[in-house]
């Protein structure tokens, strides 16, 4: 979280710069809790009686809540203020095999996880998600629900919030936003998974983030969100960030966005358990979480299969690092429990051709790699609550 140069905000209303401070308070709660009011005028440059009025209407509003009373020398005992982790946000991740939904505090701790199979048909599966979520809420107990974030394998059209390239869900072109927002009565922010990993990177990475950082997801397809110069980069129709479907070779394999030879049909995990089956093994009903296994009992073909798509996602890295120039690449995959097998090669490929004048990106697996996509949907929902100004962030 940036501080924000409350200069740059000369000429707008009392109102405007009133939630400016309130919002930067907020994060700086969020940031260092359990902190004092004195500390939180120290850090933000306002003055000692301005954070005690704001801290006054974040207790009103049930953000902040009053913890234990410090201990100073010189007999001083200021009372430490934390957020309210009372207040809960609702996480959905939609994958082509599988839809994560998830409960979670505002500080981003998950109270409540379960997962299902991806219904084949649309309106099945946004009925399905109706009723997990639901059930979630009910196991609530009363905490204020701040809204539910979801994240999509595909491109989110802003606008109309409608799901407008998703080649691997088969969903395409649908609301996704309306009938949940009117079956459960809150408010629901739709993003791409990679994207709202990039939002994760912001709100939960403290002391660790960068203003140049790429996102690849790795799972059926390969997603990627992009932040440059710390802005979260969109595109026209919110199609920025495909790589994925960038043809690394026209006579390669059919890809499910009716291209040839795309990336992700070289490096997803579809394409790990394609080189494990082209090598002679059987694969009937084989997963990719099978295939990491049999690399870790030692089947060859496995670690051939994971070994050859390691390197294709390093090959395509290299369009990225050419492209963008980031300082770091996050991936998040199933992929990343075995970084300390596979890591290794990813690298190795992406530095095997970094430009004259180029720096090869930090390359590193995702925090909790199984709570990645998830901890993206609650991004969503704090970039809602605790954002200063929506793209001024991120
Ligand atoms: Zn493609």
């Amino acid at each position: 979280m940036q501080m924000i140069d409350l200069q740059g905000v000369q000429g707008a209303s009392n109102e405007v710069v009133r939630d400016f401070n309130k919002r930067i308070v907020l994060n700086l709660i969020r940031t260092r809790q359990p902190i004092s009011r004195a500390d939180l005028a120290r850090l933000c440059g306002l003055q000692r009686s301005t954070i005690s009025l704001i801290v006054e209407q974040l207790i009103e509003e049930g953000w902040v809540l009053e913890g234990p009373t410090g201990r100073l020398p010189r007999g001083r005992r200021p009372t430490f203020l934390r957020l309210n982790d009372e207040r809960v946000i609702v996480g959905v991740d939609i994958r082509p095999t599988q839809i994560s939904v998830a409960l979670a505090d505002i500080n981003g701790r998950f109270m409540a996880h379960e997962t299902m199979p991806t219904p084949p048909d649309a309106k099945h599966g946004v009925k399905e998600i109706i009723e997990r979520i639901q059930r979630i809420v009910k196991s609530c107990n009363g905490r204020k629900i701040e809204g539910i974030g979801i994240s999509v394998p595909g491109r989110v059209e802003s606008e109309s919030s409608r799901l407008v390239f998703a080649p691997n869900l088969k969903w395409t072109d649908i609301d996704l936003r309306t009938p949940i927002k009117k079956a459960t009565g809150l408010e629901v922010e739709l993003e791409n998974a990679a994207n709202a990993c990039v939002l994760a990177s912001v709100w939960f990475d403290r002391g660790d983030m960068c203003r140049n950082l790429v996102v690849v997801t790795v799972s059926e397809g390969i997603g990627t969100g992009v932040m440059i110069n710390g802005s979260l980069i969109r595109g026209l129709n919110g199609m920025a960030g495909e790589f994925g479907h960038v043809p690394l070779d026209p006579n390669g394999p059919n890809c499910t966005c009716g291209s040839r030879g795309c990336w992700e049909v070289f490096a997803s995990n579809r394409a790990a358990l394609r080189y494990f089956s082209e090598s002679g093994s059987p694969t009937g009903g084989l997963t990719f979480l099978d295939l990491l296994s049999l690399a870790d009992q030692g089947n060859t073909k496995a670690v051939k299969a994971l070994e050859t798509m390691a390197n294709y996602l390093g090959r395509g890295m290299r369009m990225i690092v050419a492209g963008l120039a980031p300082e770091k690449i996050v991936v998040v995959g199933d992929l990343t429990r075995s970084w300390h097998r596979f890591g290794g090669l990813i690298e190795s490929e992406v530095r095997a051709q970094v430009l004259p004048g180029g720096c090869a990106p930090v390359l590193m697996p995702a925090h909790e790699d199984g709570m990645a996509r998830l901890r993206g949907t609650v991004a969503l929902i704090l970039q809602k609550d605790f954002g200063v100004q929506r793209e001024m962030l991120v």
